[in-house]
Parts: C-alpha cells; sequence; structure tokens
C-alpha cells in the first residue's frame, strides 16, 4: 500500500459519506487536499447545505460492500482512506483489513480492537484499568452490564443488579460478557498519535497529542430518572438503553490530565508492542469513578464522532494551534509524512 501511495501524483482524502466525514473532508481541504466522498445510492442532499464540508467529487455505489469492487478506481483518483467509525462498521473488520486501498493508519489495530477480549488483553496489559468482569451469573452482587458479543451503539446492552435480573434478561443463544457497571463521570477522549512528530509530548517513537473531550448523549439513559426508580418504569415495561444521539463537548479538571496523557502513551506504547502500533485519531472511552480514577470501557482506534463539535478547533487544540480539528490533523499528517519521505509509516 505503501509503494502505491508513493506512486501517487496527488494524494485524493477519501471516505464514506457519514459519521465524521464533513470535519474529514474540511480538514483536508484546509490542508490543500482533493477530496472523494463514497455515498451509497445517491449523494447526500444535506451535504450541499455545508459546501466547506461536503466532497470535490462522489462515488456512488449500491451498498458498502461495493467499495471492494472498486480499489482499482480509487488506487486511479489516488485515493487515501480515512477509516471512520461507520466506514468499518458498514464495510465490516475483515473486509476493511481486505481492501486493496491504501488507507491512513494501521490496519492490524483492527485485529485488536474489534474482539472485546482482545482489546481487553491490550488495555489492561497496557496497565489501564477497565471494569471488572463477573464470570459466573450467581456472582452478580452490584450493578453490572451484560453485553453481548457484537453490540454496536450501546444496543445489545442490559443492566442486572442481582442473578434473578439477569436470568430474565439473558438471550442464552448468544454470547455475552458480563461487566462491572462503572459508577462516576463519563470523559471520551479525542487523541492522537503520530508516529513521525518530534514535537510536543515525546515517545518512545514520535508524539501524543490531546485534541479534544466530548461526553455522548445517549437515549433513553440521560433521561430516563425523570420518571422514577428503575424498578417502578420495569413494570411498566421501559427499560435503560444506550443509544448515542449526539456529542456534548467537555473539558476535565487539570489536575486528571496528567493520567489522561499516561494513559495514552501505555495505550500507545503497548500498541506498538503488540501490532506495531495504533497510527492517528483514537479516542479512550472512560469513566472518572469519585476516587477520581480512570476507568476505560473501551477504545475505538480511528477518528470518533465525538470530535465533530470541535471542527473549528477546542480548548485543548487551541493550546496546540488555533481551529486544529482532528479532519485537519489527519490531512497535516498525511502532508507532513509525504514532504518528509514516511508515507510508509503511517498507511497500510
Ligand atoms: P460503540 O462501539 O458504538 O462505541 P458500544 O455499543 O460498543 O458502542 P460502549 O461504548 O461500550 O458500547 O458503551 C455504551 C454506553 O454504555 C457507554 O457510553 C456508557 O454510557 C455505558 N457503559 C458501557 N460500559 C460501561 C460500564 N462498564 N459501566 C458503566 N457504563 C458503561
Amino acid at each position: 500500500m505503501a509503494e502505491i501511495v508513493e506512486g501517487y501524483d496527488d494524494i485524493k482524502i477519501a471516505t464514506v459519506c457519514s459519521h465524521s466525514s464533513l470535519q474529514i473532508f474540511h480538514g483536508a481541504r484546509k490542508e490543500g487536499f482533493g477530496t472523494l466522498g463514497i455515498a451509497i445510492g445517491s449523494p447526500p442532499r444535506f451535504y450541499d447545505a455545508f459546501p466547506r464540508g461536503k466532497p470535490d467529487e462522489y462515488i456512488i455505489l449500491d451498498d458498502y460492500t461495493g467499495i471492494l469492487d472498486i480499489a482499482d478506481d480509487l488506487i486511479e483518483a489516488n485515493a487515501v482512506l480515512i477509516p471512520h467509525g461507520s466506514f468499518v462498521e458498514y464495510l465490516g473488520a475483515k473486509n476493511v483489513l481486505r481492501l486493496g486501498v491504501p488507507m491512513f493508519g494501521n490496519r492490524r489495530v483492527l485485529e485488536w480492537e474489534s474482539d472485546r477480549r482482545k482489546q481487553r488483553e491490550w488495555l489492561t496489559s497496557a496497565g489501564v484499568r477497565m471494569p471488572s468482569i463477573i464470570d459466573n451469573p450467581k456472582s452478580i452482587d452490584r450493578p453490572v452490564l451484560v453485553k453481548y458479543d457484537g453490540a454496536k451503539g450501546g444496543r445489545g446492552f442490559f443492566i442486572a443488579k442481582d442473578e434473578w435480573d439477569f436470568k430474565i434478561g439473558i438471550d442464552p443463544t448468544q454470547n455475552y460478557m458480563i461487566q462491572e457497571y462503572v459508577m462516576g463521570t463519563r470523559y471520551y477522549l479525542h487523541y492522537f498519535y503520530s508516529p513521525i512528530s518530534i514535537e510536543g509530548y515525546r515517545l518512545s517513537k514520535g508524539s501524543l497529542q490531546l485534541l479534544s473531550m466530548d461526553r455522548r448523549d445517549e437515549t433513553n439513559i440521560d433521561e430516563i430518572y425523570k420518571l422514577g426508580s428503575m424498578e417502578d418504569l420495569k413494570r411498566l415495561g421501559i427499560f435503560p438503553s444506550f443509544v448515542v444521539t449526539g456529542n456534548v463537548p467537555v473539558v476535565l479538571r487539570e489536575s486528571l490530565l496528567p493520567m489522561v496523557f499516561e494513559m495514552g502513551e501505555r495505550t500507545v506504547e503497548r500498541s506498538i508492542e503488540l501490532f506495531g502500533g495504533l497510527i492517528g485519531p483514537f479516542c479512550l472511552e472512560t469513566i472518572v469513578t469519585d476516587k477520581l480514577d480512570f476507568v476505560v470501557f473501551e477504545i475505538s482506534a480511528r477518528i470518533v464522532a465525538g470530535t465533530n463539535p470541535f471542527i473549528g478547533g477546542s480548548p485543548y487544540a487551541e493550546l496546540i494551534e488555533p481551529d486544529l480539528s482532528t479532519g485537519i490533523r489527519i490531512a497535516r499528517e498525511i502532508r507532513n509524512a509525504k514532504g518528509a519521505g514516511r508515507l510508509a509509516e503511517i498507511i497500510s
């Protein structure tokens, strides 16, 4: 892939029109790249309302797996693909791994990130704390979240407080994990790791930035308390859900920032040992307890939609460079790597 991209005259930034693509195209344009949107059915009409975010041109497909058939066309167009959450979810991790088009970042991260157990192995072996796991439903003695394999966007979870709750809720035909429900406040930390930068917060190789933070709006869990106790609601057949509807900008008290960098650093250093390193944007999804400890319940190893409130910069990005967004940072990394003849280190 690196060889292909070295042969491009003029790199074009391409991604699927969804999730954070308006931000990605906006950042690419600001860094002087042409942009290519992959859309299903027809170009999203509402993109016309955002001229600084919409791509210069579109490729229209019938469905997402059609991307596998247009690899040659994408290469012909000098495309570098930017993966985002919807891109990977719609195409599937296995297809992303075999897609023959240069892609920003290290695809091997998918092997570690798309499986909840491997993700846990990576983060805990990095010394990052995660919610504890309860192996036997009989031992549920506090609130837990039961997560089915492949649950996405907070669907496919339920809360149980004891074995009885578990028994009523469980679908025994599916694989699941019982996880301690961590009490605290959620912070989604948006990092950017560059293996080629030598500025700022240095790691054993490259450097780490903190660009922004958000909290997700989740329906109906965020507001359900207004209707009374969970027990009362259960009797009416109303259960909590965690479906993401939007994102809210947040900042952390400054005294917690050293821990934020330490966790990010450990995650990156361990990824270098395990699979050659995750590259570019990633997000640690955390809960801060009342003891001021961080517990990480998930990692997303690419741009997350929680960066979208910061297309015009964030309180943290402002301290690095005015108006810096994750979208701009991705395009900048590609531009810097090209300038330094180091594209092979950031493309796979
Ligand atoms: P996605 O992959 O789309 O990010 P997902 O379906 O894998 O989502 P998570 O992000 O793991 O789900 O969790 C969804 C929501 O459930 C979180 O935003 C958080 O509110 C809550 N949650 C998850 N794990 C825990 C936990 N261990 N303790 C408390 N709350 C949790």
